[in-house]
C-alpha cells in the first residue's frame, strides 16, 4: 500500500535549536511588505486609490500617535526621531509624490508608494552630507509603515497568537522570538538566520525546536500545512506521509525521555571522573529564564544578555526599573554569581526605537560597548542599576565586544562617573564588584595580556570569536556551514586567551554557545576551561559528559589537537576518542 501523501516535502536548513515537533503551521509574515505587485487602475478608479492610500496614511499616523503617547517623555534624540516621523507621514516628497505617481502612471498604490519611495531613498544617499543620509532611515520606516496598512499586513504579535502551531516566519527577531509564549507554540521555523544567530539561542532557552535558514520555506509552505520541525537535525518535513509522521512521533517520545532523563541528575555536581570540578553556569535573557536555569542545575547566571529589556519595552528603562528587574534576578539566585553584561545592541539585534541608524555592517558597526561609549546617558543609567544592586547580591559586570586597551580605559572613566553620580545622590550601592571583558573580537585575543592588566575575568564569547575571526556572519545561512567552532584557529585563540589570563592570574569563563554544545567539551576541559556558561538547557548533558570524562586524559589529548591542520580532523578525533561519552545523537536517514 502506498501511503505517500502528495507533497511531502523535506526543507534542509540550519539547526536553530534541538528537539522535535509535529504539529500545523501558522504564517506571521511581516515581509509582505516586500512581496508587492504591481497592478494598473483604471481611469474611474484613480481617485478611490488615492483615497485608499490617503487612509492608510491616516491608520499609520495613528498609531505611530499612540506609540509616541506611550512612551516617556525623557527619550530625548529617540522621541524627536519619532515625532520627525509625524512630519514625514505628510511629507510632499513621499505623500505627495505617491498621490501624484497614482494618478499619472494609473498604477496601484503599493507599486506607487514603493517606486517614491526608492527614488527618495536614492536621491539622499547621493547627497554629501551624513545628516540627510541618515534620514533614509526614517523614510524608509514611514513608507513601510504606510505600506503595511496599504497590503494589510499588521505587525505580528507572537505574544497574542492563541493557537498550537508551529510559527513559520521568513525572519524573526531575538525580540520577537523571547516573546513566544511556550504553552501556544510548539517551535518555529524561518527562511533566514544562521548558527549561533540570537534568535536560535533563545529558542534553545525556551527549549523549543527550531529550524532556521530555510531559504524559502515561508513561501512554499501554507498555513495549516502538517510539519514535523527536527530541530536536532536542521530539517523539516512538510505534509509527512503517515510512515514518516508515525517514525517521528517515535523519536519524540524517545528525545523526551532521553532529556527527562538527563536532567533528572541535573543537581548533581559537575565533577570528572579524576575529581576535577567544574563550574557550570547558565546563560539568561529573561529574568524570567533563572527558575529554568535552577532546575537545570546552574551554579550562577554566567552571562545575563540585559539587551533584551529594552528591546522588549521598545524604550529606554529608567535606572529604577533596571534594579527592579535586577534586584528580582540577584535574589532568585541568591548567593551564586550573577555576571550582568552591559547592553549588546546592534549587530543582530537592531532596533530602531534605540538606534534608528541603519548601517551597512551591522555586525562591524556601532555595537555593544560602542554604542554605550557613544550614548553614555544610556550607559551610566545601567552601570548605576548595576552597581545599586550589587548591594543585594554576587554581582560581576561584565563589557561586551571590547577590541583594545582604550574601550576598557573609557569604560572605567564612565564607570568612575556613575560612582559619583550614585554618591552624590546618597544611593545604596556596591562599587566592589569585579570587572570583566568578553573575549570576543580577534584583537583582544592578541592583546589579551595586556587587558588582563586592567580587569578581574575574562569571558570568551565564541559566537563573535567565530565570526569575526573566520568572517563568517553568525546570521547568514549561506555560510553557516563555515562556522565552526573547532577551526583550529578558533582552539588557538582559546588557547591564547587561557595563557594570558593565567599569567595575569585573573579568572576566565566561557560563555559562547560552544560551552553548551558536548563535541567541544573534551577540547575545553583539556585546555584548562574549568568556568562554562551556556544555555541552560544544556547544563544536563554537559554535567553528564563531565562526570564521564577524565580531566588528565582530556589534557593530554587536547595537546595532540594542535597537530591537525583542520577542523574535520579535530572532529573526527574527539568523535573517535570520546565515543563511548559522547550524547546518542539520532540523525536522519
Ligand atoms: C558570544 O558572542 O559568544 C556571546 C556570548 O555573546 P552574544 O551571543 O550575546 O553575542
Ligand atoms: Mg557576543
Amino acid at each position: 500500500m502506498n501511503k505517500t501523501r502528495p507533497g511531502q516535502m523535506t526543507i534542509r536548513g540550519i539547526s536553530g535549536s534541538p528537539g522535535i515537533c509535529i504539529g500545523k503551521a501558522y504564517i506571521v509574515d511581516r515581509e509582505g511588505v516586500n512581496l508587492i505587485k504591481r497592478y494598473p487602475v483604471s481611469e474611474t478608479m484613480v481617485s478611490a486609490e488615492i483615497d485608499r492610500f490617503k487612509n492608510a496614511v491616516i491608520k499609520a499616523k495613528n498609531d505611530h500617535a499612540k506609540v509616541i503617547k506611550s512612551l516617556d517623555h525623557d527619550l530625548g534624540e529617540n522621541l524627536n526621531i519619532l515625532e520627525t516621523h509625524m512630519v514625514l507621514f505628510k511629507d510632499k516628497m513621499l505623500y505627495g509624490k505617491t498621490i501624484e505617481t497614482i494618478s499619472r502612471d494609473m498604477i496601484n498604490a503599493e507599486w506607487a508608494l514603493r517606486k517614491v519611495s526608492r527614488k527618495v531613498k536614492t536621491m539622499f544617499q547621493q547627497i554629501d552630507d551624513q545628516y540627510l543620509k541618515d534620514r533614509i532611515n526614517d523614510i524608509v520606516q514611514v513608507s513601510d509603515k504606510i505600506m503595511s496598512h496599504l497590503v494589510g499586513a499588521q505587525d505580528i504579535k507572537i505574544r497574542d497568537i492563541n493557537k498550537r502551531v508551529i510559527l513559520v516566519a521568513h525572519d524573526l527577531s531575538p525580540a520577537d522570538a523571547s516573546q513566544i509564549q511556550l504553552e501556544r507554540i510548539k517551535g518555529f521555523v524561518t527562511d533566514r538566520g544562521g548558527k549561533n544567530c540570537h534568535t536560535s539561542i533563545v529558542a534553545k532557552s525556551l527549549k523549543i525546536p527550531s529550524v532556521m535558514g530555510l531559504g524559502r520555506a515561508s513561501v512554499s509552505i501554507n498555513n495549516d500545512d502538517i510539519l514535523i520541525v527536527d530541530g536536532s537535525s536542521g530539517i523539516i518535513i512538510v505534509n509527512p506521509d503517515e510512515d514518516t509522521l508515525f517514525k517521528y512521533e517515535e523519536r519524540l517520545e524517545r528525545f523526551e525521555a532521553y532529556r527527562a532523563d538527563i536532567e533528572r541528575d541535573s543537581h548533581l555536581p559537575a565533577v570528572t571522573s579524576d575529581g576535577v570540578t567544574l563550574n557550570l553556569m547558565a546563560n539568561i535573557e529573561l529574568v524570567e529564564e533563572v527558575v529554568s536555569a535552577k532546575d537545570n542545575g546552574a551554579k550562577g547566571v554566567g552571562l545575563f544578555r540585559t539587551e533584551f529589556l529594552y528591546l522588549n519595552l521598545k524604550r529606554f528603562p529608567t535606572e529604577d526599573e533596571l534594579l527592579q528587574k535586577y534586584k528580582e534576578l540577584v535574589e532568585l539566585m541568591n548567593p551564586e554569581p550573577v555576571t550582568i553584561r552591559t547592553l549588546d545592541i546592534n549587530g543582530d539585534k537592531v532596533n530602531p526605537y534605540i538606534d534608528p541608524v541603519e548601517e551597512a555592517n551591522p555586525a562591524l558597526g556601532l555595537r555593544a560597548v560602542r554604542f554605550c561609549l557613544e550614548n553614555e546617558d544610556i550607559f551610566i543609567t545601567q552601570l548605576k542599576a548595576i552597581l545599586r544592586v550589587a548591594a543585594f547580591g554576587n554581582i560581576k559586570l561584565l563589557i561586551p565586544m571590547i577590541s583594545c586597551v582604550e574601550e576598557i580605559l573609557r569604560v572605567k572613566a564612565v564607570l568612575n562617573k556613575a560612582i559619583l553620580e550614585l554618591e552624590n545622590e546618597d544611593k545604596i550601592f556596591n562599587k566592589d564588584i569585579p570587572l570583566g571583558i568578553m573575549i570576543e573580537v580577534p584583537s583582544a585575543v592578541i592583546m589579551a595580556e595586556e587587558l588582563a592588566s586592567h580587569v578581574d575575568f575574562f569571558s570568551i564569547g565564541t559566537n563573535d570569536l567565530i565570526q569575526y575571526s573566520l568572517a563568517i556572519d553568525r546570521s547568514n545561512r549561506r555560510v553557516a556551514h563555515l562556522y565552526q567552532a573547532l577551526n583550529p584557529a578558533v582552539l588557538k585563540m582559546i588557547k591564547m586567551t587561557h595563557g594570558a589570563a593565567q599569567k595575569k592570574g585573573i579568572e576566565l569563563v566561557m560563555c559562547g554557545e560552544m560551552a553548551g554544545d558536548p563535541i567541544n567539551i573534551p577540547v575545553l576541559v583539556g585546555l584548562g576551561l574549568t568556568n562554562l556558561s551556556m544555555n541552560s538547557a544544556s547544563i544536563p548533558v554537559i554535567k553528564k559528559m563531565i562526570r564521564n570524562m577524565d580531566f588528565k586524559l582530556a589534557c593530554k589529548n587536547a595537546k595532540k589537537l594542535f597537530e591537525f591542520q583542520t577542523t574535520e580532523e579535530i572532529s573526527t578525533f574527539i568523535q573517535e576518542e570520546y565515543k563511548d561519552i559522547l550524547p546518542y545523537r539520532e540523525t536522519e536517514e
